[in-house]
């Protein structure tokens, strides 16, 4: 049983005919038209129609950035597009003649990794997608977790610093100043300018005029100390972080995707310390694992392809 996935992202459209396994059987890549909601909408049909060509797909679900109601009808924010209060699910509805849903992009991510990746064995688990911010999914006794106007599950906008830094959501100390690629460029940055551990960051940056992610990624990978150290203050943001996310939620795994996630077990370690060390009624606590993301660039479209399909088999 064949269902279409479509993941909008800030760049490209990725698309892909996806089986009942996960498995994708056919892909299409668009580069996504600029801030114009209605050519989105257009590429999104076209994609659809030339993807569907000998495939016969039940459903659609189409993955985007921004809250969307928890009917997977209408998004109600998108930071990177001008949707506000968007019934795009109706809209594409009148031009696909099979069940679409809409979903947002963490969330379908994080479903994706729960059925078919890390997550495939356990019922309760968190996702945390460490990218330029922090992203997040929830699953819950084995249903995805949106809350109770779809707008839930906004793992990277939990404070954990009291009037700490400001956040692009208007509030301020959220986690995602703390935890994200961004935050990790920010401490590599700290750390040059504190020369010590920090001089072969300050060296790359004296010689390229700032340091990037790849830097301080490349850097990571060679063993550099100062690398090392930001990824060690950013892992233990994390671990605060699920500490907190771990005595409300009691997940058995939590999962990191994303860029920064690549640096593997160098980042889970100090995460799992920290968590142990701030966890409410700590010791007496069945401990979760940590792992990271399988699916790294298939997730959206593979998790927005299984919630249609999963739609679909309930109407
Ligand atoms: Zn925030």
């Amino acid at each position: 049983m064949h269902a279409i996935g479509i993941d909008i992202g800030g760049t490209k459209i990725a698309g892909a005919v996806v089986d009942e396994f996960g498995t994708i059987v056919r892909e299409d890549r668009r580069p996504t038209p600029a801030g114009q909601a209605g050519l989105i909408e257009d590429v999104v049909v076209s994609m659809v129609e030339r993807l569907s060509e000998g495939s016969d797909p039940v459903a659609v679900g189409v993955a985007a950035a921004g809250f969307i109601d928890s009917s997977q009808s209408t998004v109600y924010y998108a930071p990177n597009i001008n949707w506000r209060n968007e019934p795009f699910r109706a809209k594409l509805e009148a031009r696909i003649d099979v069940p679409v849903i809409i979903e947002n992009d963490a969330n379908a991510a994080g479903w994706a990794e729960f059925r078919y990746g890390a997550g495939r064995l356990v019922s309760d688990m968190l996702m945390l997608t460490i990218g330029t911010g922090v992203g997040g999914a929830i699953v819950a006794g084995d249903r995805l977790f949106r809350g109770g106007f779809g707008a839930g599950a906004e793992i990277g906008h939990m404070r954990v610093v009291p009037e700490g830094l400001p956040c692009g959501c208007g509030a301020h100390g959220c986690i995602e100043q703390y935890g994200s690629g961004r935050a990790l460029l920010r401490m590599a940055n700290e750390l040059a300018d504190a020369r010590g551990i920090g001089q072969v960051l300050a060296d790359v940056r004296a010689e390229k005029g700032e340091l990037t992610g790849t830097d301080v990624g490349d850097l990571i990978q060679a063993g550099d100390a100062g690398a090392l150290a930001a990824l060690r203050q950013l892992g233990t943001w994390l671990g605060q972080a699920c500490a907190s996310f771990g005595a409300v939620l009691d997940p058995q795994l939590f999962v990191f995707g994303g860029g920064v996630a690549q640096s593997g077990e160098q980042l889970l370690e100090p995460i799992r310390h920290a968590y142990l060390e701030n966890l409410p009624a700590r010791g007496y606590h069945p401990e979760p694992e940590f792992a990271i993301a399988e699916l790294v660039n298939d997730a959206g479209v593979v998790g927005a392809a299984d919630l249609a399909r999963i739609r679909y088999q309930e109407l």
